[in-house]
């Protein structure tokens, strides 16, 4: 069989952005609408996949389901990502935290919406990997740093936005207090088996509001002492 090229994966990419419709329309009791913001989904529908995953695992890059990335991590399943893309709500003008970078497929996603993209990988090969995918993108607006992401980057701190791609019990205060006043954090909170997908409002007076969406499962968000 000869390897798939571009066209194949541009086909995939628009299969598994109408997958990640149908996902939403079905779970629309759950999330209170049938729809995701068509900018994400146009996003999704730009980002190379593909090119986020190890190498073997390319031609499945488009499947809706996680896939391992090494060191015991996965890349999240299309449909979280999108989900996790639209409850952030990153506007074009606006500054976005990732923690979790992996190999920089969420990262990407969010460049594509946002002004800027600021990303900590704990395992330095991952954050490695990630800068060179993305180099080879041609994406000019992310930064990454090797790190421990729950303490945050505070150096470009406040963010508009903050998006932590592995799980915690509770929102790390550092990222609490890196959030600008009007901002929004989302990230997955809860035991290993019973993480909740978590929307956290900051409002102008720093209230903090949060509210519970989907049950979901994140590898831990891992923190040096
Ligand atoms: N966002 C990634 C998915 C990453 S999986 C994507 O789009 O594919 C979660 C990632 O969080 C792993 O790469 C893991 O190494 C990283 N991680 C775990 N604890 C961390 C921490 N304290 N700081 C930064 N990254 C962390």
């Amino acid at each position: 069989m000869k390897p798939m090229d571009e066209q194949h994966f541009a086909i995939l990419r628009r299969h598994m952005v109408e997958v990640i419709a149908i996902h939403a329309d079905l779970m629309s009791d759950e999330l209170g609408r049938a729809k995701l913001d068509g900018r994400v989904l146009a996003a999704m529908g730009r980002v190379p996949r593909h090119l986020f995953v190890p190498l073997e695992l390319a031609a499945v890059a488009y499947h809706d389901g996680p896939l391992p990335i090494g060191f015991d991590k996965t890349i999240s399943q299309p449909f979280i990502c999108a989900l996790m893309t639209d409850l952030l709500a990153p506007e074009p003008d606006e500054v976005v935290l990732e923690v979790g970078t992996g190999l920089g497929y969420q990262a990407a996603v969010l460049a594509e919406l946002a002004a800027r993209v600021w990303s900590v990988e704990i395992v330095e090969e991952l954050a490695g990997e990630a800068g060179l995918r993305l180099r080879r993108l041609g994406a000019s607006n992310i930064g990454i740093r090797i790190g421990d992401g729950s303490r945050g980057w505070a150096e470009h701190a406040p963010y508009d936005r903050i998006m932590v791609t592995a799980a915690a019990d509770n929102p790390p205060s550092a990222l609490l207090d890196q959030l600008r006043p009007g901002g929004r954090l989302v990230m997955p909170l809860g035991p290993a088996d019973a993480q909740i997908l978590t929307v956290i409002d900051k409002d102008a007076a720093g209230t903090l509001y949060a509210r519970e969406f989907l049950p979901v499962r994140f590898s831990r968000l891992e923190t040096v002492l």
